[in-house]
């Protein structure tokens, strides 16, 4: 191979198109794969343009990195706190730093996903092949099989294979019958609906447009971010099983749905007037924790993003790991000149631990989230959290602030956050 060759990228989700962003910026040719149809073309893909994501410093700092801090910004909704809904009504709202000044953006995923293919697309060594679904890899000799919508297959071969293809990677399943492969996915008992708060009649958000809206109810949990035309998107995490799960509320009448809501999310049933239709033709979806490894075989192909590491989306940080991923890939790239192996290698012996280390939070998140952002004691230390803060503004940072709105390494905010932990029980004993 030549270092003339392409880059062959799989997927042109999030990860890939900004990791095209970083190959092409130092100077390599890429070819990227994806299998659906450019979205900026399609209609279709507009609908799933409401559906929004919390971008926090990691993210921020990878989108810098390639000279799109400016626009990504122009895109977001800065989200500066909690605001959590009771079920009488009562609204109590919960900062994410002490000082009020930090905030996650809410940002549209369809939107982010385009233009980054665009910013990527400006550089003319790059080559986007839509419909061109990757079937298959020879891993030894550093082939990829696409099929495109005719069902023709061709064969794509480059210097190198970088896989981006998301939670169910097709790259990660051929190495998967190599022997001694590490594999675990863990999928939980909830799942997850999308429903839509629509604006108010003149384009205006109808609940706070800087916060992140959450409805903790034990089990059952819903959470809002705002789009920037007025309207919110909801997603309603809910357990597949049981009375009130997504087996039979799936199924539901709407007057048993309503009644549902009623009781549960009283404050949401005026917001969502196609709350009953929407609920049953929007699909549920599950919710899975991806661990692998080696995420490099043989020193010619290497998994970033979902591919390598999916997680629950309790701390708002898939993305912004698959954007922290493309920068390390970026730097360690740059270190280690042209020989990929060496590239694959220290990457993934340098992300694995900060990976496993943010699937531990996120999964930790979503009780703390669903289960005790009401209650008294969880608010109790997080009140504890900000006189530590405050008073030791240069020592004290909660595990979210660690999380996000700092660089510091996942494992090392892990860490931290569990020193946190220690000191908030003795104030509290
Ligand atoms: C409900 C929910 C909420 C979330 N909220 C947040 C949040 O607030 N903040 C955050 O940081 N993260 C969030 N995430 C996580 C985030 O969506 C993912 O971590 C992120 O999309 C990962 O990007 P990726 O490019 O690795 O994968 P993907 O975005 O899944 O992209 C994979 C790409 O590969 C393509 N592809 C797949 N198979 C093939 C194939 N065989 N051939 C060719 N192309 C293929 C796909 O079409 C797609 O374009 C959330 C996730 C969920 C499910």
């Amino acid at each position: 191979m030549t270092s003339n060759e392409p880059v062959i990228v799989l997927g042109a989700g999030l990860c890939g198109s900004l990791l095209t962003c970083y190959l092409a910026n130092q100077g390599l040719h890429v070819e990227v794969y994806e299998r659906r149809a450019d979205m900026r073309n399609d209609t279709n893909a507009a609908v799933g343009r409401s559906i929004n994501l919390a971008l926090s410093a990691r993210g921020i700092e990878a989108l810098s990195k390639v000279g799109f801090r400016e626009e990504v910004m122009s895109m977001a909704i800065p989200m500066k706190g909690r605001t959590m809904h009771s079920t009488d009504g009562k609204l109590t709202f919960q900062p994410y730093s002490k000082d009020g000044e930090s905030y996650i953006n809410s940002i549209s995923r369809g939107d982010l996903n385009c233009r980054l293919m665009t910013l990527s697309e400006k550089n003319p060594n790059v080559k986007y092949f839509f419909e061109h679904k990757v079937v298959n890899i020879d891993l030894k000799n550093e082939q990829v099989t696409v099929q495109l919508p005719s069902g023709e297959t061709k064969v794509v071969k480059g210097q190198t294979i970088i896989a981006t293809d998301g939670a169910y990677s097709v790259a990660r399943g051929t190495m998967m019958h190599m022997s001694r492969y590490n594999y675990s996915q863990e999928y939980l008992p909830t799942g997850y609906k999308e429903l839509h708060i629509p604006p108010g009649p003149n384009g205006e958000h109808l609940i706070d447009k800087n916060s992140l809206h959450i409805w903790p109810r034990g089990h059952l949990m819903m959470i809002a971010l705002p789009n920037q035309d007025g309207s919110f998107t909801v997603t309603c995490f809910f357990p597949f099983d049981g009375a009130d799960g997504f087996d039979v509320l799936d199924r539901a009448d709407d007057a048993t749905l309503t009644q549902f809501f009623e009781e549960k999310f009283p404050d949401v049933v005026p917001l969502i007037p196609s709350l009953t239709h929407d609920f049953r033709n929007n699909p549920t979806s599950s919710l899975v924790t991806i661990k692998c490894w080696p995420w490099s075989v043989n020193g010619n192909i290497c998994l970033l993003g979902d591919a390598s590491h999916a997680i629950v989306p309790f701390f708002g940080q898939g993305m912004n790991a698959a954007f922290e991923d493309c920068l390390v890939f970026d730097r360690i790239k740059r270190e280690e000149k042209g020989d990929w192996g060496q590239v694959f290698k220290k990457f993934q012996e340098e992300r694995k631990r900060n990976t496993d280390a943010i699937a531990q939070m996120a999964e930790e998140n979503h009780y703390e989230m669903r289960d005790k952002v009401g209650d008294h004691t969880f608010l109790w230390r997080k009140k504890v959290e900000r006189l530590l803060g405050n008073k030791f503004p240069e020592r004290f940072l909660s595990r979210y602030e660690l999380v996000s709105f700092s660089l510091m390494p996942y494992k090392d905010a892990l860490d931290r956050g569990a020193i946190n932990g220690e000191i908030e029980n003795t104030h509290n004993d």
